[in-house]
């Protein structure tokens, strides 16, 4: 691949460092007006676009929909190894992201984002979070914008979350070795709401937990495979019929594999 196409297909893509030099306005990236924008704060900014330069979500970046600042949170690092960690306060094992490192990280972060959290949420990715979901992506995707910091090793100083108003979210109640891919899950999620970024706009509106429910089985060509046929009142082109299978469909599946969805929407 040449410099050229490199250059026009990392057009939205920003990556920041530290600097002992004072910067120049001028130089500072602009915020595409109207782009959604994610600042995520990593120790692995290598590991951005990642998945979100792909697909539907990459073009909507390079389209300029929405704006990805990679953070490098080792550049904020101490001394001439740029130490980010430490032992934990108390013994045991592992290391703790420092809390005056991640603060300067999270400071020149907040350059240009609105101090409303309701505007602009900051946010730790971590399994003791809330658990990630639809409706939290909906939330997220009608803000101007995030800042995502991912943790590593055993997480990080809980009083810098704290100082910071630092909301944690979690992808689920298992433990990744980093913040990255929890990162990456949430942009996702919350990317394919803006507006533009998915070309059929109600798929999003029939999709799975969108009313409470899991969405119904799929089918496709060929009607008859190994054996198999795709249930007959979706070839009978009676969309009255369609559509109540479809939803009875998306309740017995809700009752017997999430009861504690089905639980939520009849109360
Ligand atoms: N000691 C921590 C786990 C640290 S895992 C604990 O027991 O709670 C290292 C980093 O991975 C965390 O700081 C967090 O940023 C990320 N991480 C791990 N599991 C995650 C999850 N389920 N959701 C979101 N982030 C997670």
């Amino acid at each position: 691949m040449s410099d050229q196409t490199e250059q026009t297909k990392s057009h939205g893509r920003i990556s920041i460092r530290a600097s002992a030099k004072p910067r120049v306005l001028m130089e500072e990236p602009q915020l595409v007006k109207g782009a959604w924008v994610a600042k995520v704060i990593t120790l692995l900014p290598d590991a951005f676009p990642g998945t979100l330069g792909l697909s539907l979500i990459g073009k909507a970046l390079d389209f300029g929909i929405w704006r990805l600042e990679t953070i490098d949170l080792r550049t904020f690092g101490e001394g001439k190894h740029r130490n980010v960690d430490d032992t934990p306060a108390g013994g045991g094992a592992g290391m703790v992201l420092r809390a005056d490192v991640v603060n300067a990280a999270l400071r020149q972060t907040a350059e240009g984002t609105p101090p409303d959290r309701t505007r602009w949420p900051v946010i730790y990715l971590s399994p003791r979070g809330r658990p990630f979901d639809q409706a939290t992506a909906r939330r997220f995707a009608a803000c101007d914008g995030m800042t995502l910091l991912c943790g590593r090793f055993e997480g990080v100083d809980q009083r810098v979350l704290d100082l910071h108003q630092i909301e944690e979210v979690s992808l689920g109640d298992f433990v990744l070795t980093g913040g990255e891919i929890a990162a990456q899950a949430l942009l996702d999620a919350t990317v394919r709401l803006l507006p533009g970024v998915l070309g059929n706009a109600a798929s999003t509106v029939e999709e799975s937990f969108s009313d409470g429910l899991l969405e119904h089985s799929h089918y496709t060509r060929p009607a008859l495979w190994e054996g198999l046929e795709i249930p007959a009142v979706l070839q009978s082109g009676n969309h009255a019929d369609i559509a109540r299978w479809r939803r009875a469909e998306a309740e017995s599946l809700t009752r017997a594999r999430r009861p504690d969805l089905w639980e939520k929407r009849s109360k």
